[in-house]
């Protein structure tokens, strides 16, 4: 076939195709226009999910008469004046290419004026090419109508998704940008029905109630960090006990532009890192701002990626604002009082036949005795201890062989023994991973293990994970290792097994950074290491767990993300004994 160039017609079908991928993306950049428009009240109005119109009006600046012939021009924008702009763009437009791109694959028309104007302006764009322009009576601002979207594209025509998937991703749209941009009122319209409104005069948790519902915005944890230099994170974090099976609730603006950035999702999701179980996501709204010239947008015409100057601060940041905020705020679950039955033969035992590693018998002199029966000092001690995870408890015993009762300044808690120890020893085993002391356990003769060539390329990468938490392995060929030396820890297993406890169905998912692999692995010599359940302690050995439990940074949940305590409020047990 002979070269030849493409037609106009061509070359902008091909072009929209980039900026207009369905209906949504149409809302999305005339809501942006608005937005750039410094509008107040910004109305969407959608019809069958939008293929047969969409209208986005706002009572923004408006646009004058002598420029509005070039809003159909591509590469015509007010936003941009000079080079340098480019390197500090405040707008979330700047290419010049939306409405061009929208005209060219509907029918558009646009009804606008500006406050200087007594008379509005009319266009239509007739076939993508001739205007149609007439002066009309029109409130300031613009009205944007597209009609027939995609009815000279059919092959995108027939990609277009069932209405109801249409209407989710424009809703999803307009109610995040509700909650970025909380001073402008919006309004949505699906076949002249209002499904969504949120208003300048609402409180920002209303905001936050109408786009995740009223329970979750009950529960959702707001966070601000105002103070980290020239990057300022804020938003709403969920609770560890509130959390999705995938990442799509993970909501992040960057100086008021909805993005999609991978690392900065990886921010949020290990700033839960051992808050949620494994496969499990928090419900995250973030915004972070920041100077325009340390942010580039210009990445793609959807705009939907950024690139950072410093991207590990930001990173940084935004992790360590989260992780605070959940720190200091996320309650223990609380005990689900419908299965709170009563009665049901359980026994306290309180055996000091037993004995298991990793406590460490002076501590038990610190502590106070068993017997006070006074939470009021507790209380006291509480308040002096600014930040910590958990109240004092004072053990009452244990249950089952598995469960600890501690009571607390605000009513009783249950503490799973192995959650628990799991808990303080991964905390230990971090502390001293990080600081290079362990104590190891030399095997008296040194064993080969061999793995599987997957298993055996992540124990490599890993070597010095594995040495700094006390083990002495080094390759011995193909998949094999030779093991020297152990954990003190796992120095009664069997080498063979301490090593495939690591490696065991290690599935690496695609984010998983270096640090995170080493800190499961760490984590999985605790599951390994920690009393079982079903083991029974004596009350010494409970007192000591729970008191090295209060110690830890992270008291509530185990490595994994189970809860290591349930809580059940002095109010509960009246309610259940009907006190109240
Ligand atoms: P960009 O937003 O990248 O500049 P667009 O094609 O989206 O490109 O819009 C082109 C121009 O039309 C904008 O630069 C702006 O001047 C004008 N415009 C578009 N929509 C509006 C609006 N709702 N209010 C005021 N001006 C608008
Ligand atoms: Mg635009």
């Amino acid at each position: 076939m002979a070269i030849q160039v493409l037609t106009d017609r061509i070359v902008a079908q091909i072009a929209a195709g980039e900026v207009v991928e369905r209906p949504a993306s149409v809302v999305k950049e005339l809501v942006e226009n608005a937005l750039d428009s410094n509008a107040q009240a910004i109305r969407v109005e959608v019809n069958s999910g939008g293929r047969h119109l969409i209208r986005v009006s706002d009572d923004g600046c408006g646009i004058q008469k002598s420029d509005a012939d070039l809003v159909f021009t591509r590469h015509a924008t007010s936003k941009l004046q000079s080079d340098a702009d480019l390197l500090a763009i405040g707008t979330l437009g700047f290419r010049g290419e939306a409405l061009a791109s929208i005209a060219a694959v509907s029918r558009m028309t646009v009804v606008t004026r500006t406050a200087d104007e007594k008379v509005g302006t009319r266009l239509r764009l007739e076939e993508g090419a001739s205007i149609v322009r007439s002066s009309v009576g029109a409130p300031q601002g613009t009205v944007i109508t597209v009609e027939n979207l995609f009815y000279n594209v059919p092959a995108r025509m027939k990609f277009l998704k069932s209405e109801t998937t249409e209407r989710r991703h424009i809703s999803r749209f307009v109610s995040r940008y509700a909650l970025a941009y909380p001073g402008v009122g919006f309004q949505l319209r699906f076949d002249n029905r209002l499904v969504f409104q949120s208003g300048p005069s609402r409180e920002l948790r209303e905001v936050v109630a109408s786009v995740y519902g009223v329970e979750i915005a009950r529960q959702m944890i707001e966070f601000n960090t105002q103070d980290e230099g020239s990057i300022q994170v804020s938003g709403f974090a969920s609770p560890p006990s509130l959390s999705r099976s995938n990442r799509r609730e993970i909501t992040i603006f960057v100086n008021g532009r909805w993005v999609q950035d991978v690392r900065l999702s990886v921010a949020v999701t290990q700033a839960y890192h051992t808050l949620l179980k494994r496969g499990r996501y928090p419900i995250v709204f973030l915004r972070v701002s920041l100077s325009t010239q340390d942010v580039d947008v210009n990445v793609h015409p959807a705009k939907t990626e950024v690139r950072f100057r410093d991207s590990d601060a930001v990173f940084r940041v935004v992790g360590r604002s989260i992780r605070r905020t959940l720190l200091d705020q996320s309650p223990a679950t609380q005990m689900d009082t419908r299965l709170w039955s009563s009665g049901d033969g359980a026994t306290v035992v309180d055996s000091s036949r037993s004995s298991w590693i990793g406590l460490d018998r002076v501590e038990l002199e610190n502590r106070a005795s068993p017997a006070s029966d006074s939470v009021s000092d507790a209380r006291e001690l509480q308040k002096t201890m600014p930040d910590m995870g958990v109240p004092i408890f004072r053990i009452v015993g244990q249950v089952g062989a598995a469960y600890i009762v501690a009571e607390g300044p605000d009513g009783l808690y249950l503490i799973d023994q192995h959650a628990a120890h799991e808990r303080v020893l991964y905390e230990a085993f971090s502390e001293q991973a990080a600081s290079a002391h362990i104590t190891s356990q030399a095997l008296l003769e040194p064993s080969v293990v061999e793995v599987s060539p997957e298993s055996a390329a992540l124990l490599n990468n890993h070597l010095d994970t594995l040495q700094a938490i006390g083990f002495s392995v080094e390759p011995f060929g193909g998949s094999s290792f030779l093991v020297r030396a152990l954990p003190t820890l796992l120095a009664n297993s069997d080498p063979a097994q301490a090593l495939m406890v690591l490696v065991d169905d290690f599935e690496e998912d695609e984010t998983a950074l270096d640090s995170e692999v080493d800190s499961r692995i760490i984590a999985r010599v605790c599951k390994r290491g920690a009393i079982k359940s079903g083991q029974t302690l004596s009350h010494s050995e409970q007192v000591a767990l729970v008191h090295r439990l209060e110690a830890c940074k992270v008291p509530r949940t185990c490595p994994h993300g189970r809860p290591t305590m349930i809580h059940i409020s002095v109010e509960q047990l009246e309610r259940q004994f009907g006190r109240k």
